[in-house]
C-alpha cells in the first residue's frame, strides 16, 4: 500500500514535467509544404507521371455513395523524399530511414535574390556562411530547407525546370537552382544535419550531369526533401518540421507529406 503510494506521488510529480516536454499539438500555425498530387505534378522528364483513375465513384445498387481510385507514379516526382540509396550503394532505402532523422528544428536559407537573376544558381558555402552570420551556428540536428523561389512557379514546367519537353532529351535542357556540391560537402562535414531539402525538382541544379551533391549526402545517409512547397511562408529559424515519406520496402525515395509547426 505504502509502495502504491509512493508510485501515485511519483506519477502526480513526473507525468506533468513529461507532458510539457512533450510536443504541443496543434501548435500556432502548420504550414502544409506539400503540393498536391494529379496529373500536373513535376516529375523528372524521363519518369512516370502520376495517374488516378476512378474504380467507383457514384451511387451503389445499394443506395450510398462510394468512390475508390487507384494511382501509379514514379518515386521521384510531386513532393517528395530522395533516400540515400538513391545515389549510394548500401545505404537507407526510404523504410530503413530512423524517424528522428525525418522531423525536428528547421531552418530556412533564403538565397531568392540570387535565383532570380540566375536559374543556374548553385547555393554555396557563403550561402550558408551569411545565414550563420545572422542567426548563429546551424546546430546538431538541424533540418536545413533551401528557398530558391522557384516554388512561385510550380507546376508551370517551362518556369520551373526550364523546359516543358519529356524525355531523355530534354534532361539536357533543364535550368533551376540547386546545391553547390561544395556545400553539400561542407554542410556533411562541417555541420551535423538531420536532412536537407529544397523548392526545385533536384538538389543538384538542372545543368547537374554527374549529381555530385547527391553522393555527397546520400554518402553520408542524409535525405533530400525535392519539390517542396511554401517556403516563402517560414522564418529563417525557429519552427520544427515533420516529413514521412511512403513507407516502400526497399524504395528509393517515394511521395512525401511534409509540413511545418510554427
Ligand atoms: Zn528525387
Amino acid at each position: 500500500m505504502k509502495c502504491l503510494r509512493a508510485l501515485v506521488v511519483v506519477l502526480i510529480l513526473v507525468v506533468p514535467v513529461m507532458a510539457q516536454k512533450s510536443l504541443v499539438l496543434p501548435p500556432d500555425r502548420i504550414v502544409d509544404l506539400t503540393y498536391a498530387f494529379d496529373a500536373n505534378s513535376v516529375y523528372w522528364p524521363t519518369a512516370e507521371q502520376f495517374k488516378l483513375e476512378t474504380d467507383f465513384e457514384g451511387m451503389t445498387d445499394k443506395g450510398y455513395f462510394y468512390s475508390a481510385y487507384r494511382y501509379s507514379a514514379a518515386e521521384h516526382g510531386g513532393t517528395h523524399l530522395d533516400s540515400p540509396v538513391h545515389f549510394a550503394k548500401g545505404r537507407y532505402t526510404v523504410d530503413q530511414l530512423p524517424l528522428e532523422q525525418l522531423m525536428g528544428p528547421a531552418i530556412v536559407i533564403d538565397v531568392t535574390e540570387k535565383c532570380a537573376t540566375n536559374s543556374d544558381y548553385l547555393v554555396s558555402v557563403a550561402d550558408f556562411e551569411n545565414w550563420e552570420k545572422r542567426n548563429g551556428k546551424i546546430p546538431a540536428g538541424t533540418i536545413v530547407l533551401l528557398r530558391t523561389g522557384f516554388g512561385k512557379f510550380y507546376p508551370d514546367r517551362k518556369k520551373y525546370l526550364g523546359t516543358e519537353e519529356r524525355g531523355a532529351e530534354a534532361v539536357a535542357k533543364l535550368h533551376f537552382p540547386g546545391l553547390d556540391p561544395a556545400a553539400a560537402r561542407w554542410i556533411t562535414t562541417s555541420r551535423s544535419i538531420k536532412a536537407i531539402g529544397l523548392d526545385t525538382a533536384s538538389i543538384d541544379y538542372g545543368q547537374s550531369t554527374l549529381f555530385e551533391s547527391h553522393r555527397a549526402l546520400f554518402e553520408k545517409n542524409v535525405p533530400a526533401f525535392e519539390n517542396v512547397a511554401n517556403l516563402d511562408q517560414l522564418p529563417p529559424k525557429g519552427f520544427s518540421v515533420i516529413a514521412l515519406p511512403m513507407k516502400i520496402k526497399g524504395g528509393s525515395g517515394g511521395p512525401l507529406r511534409i509540413i511545418a509547426l510554427l
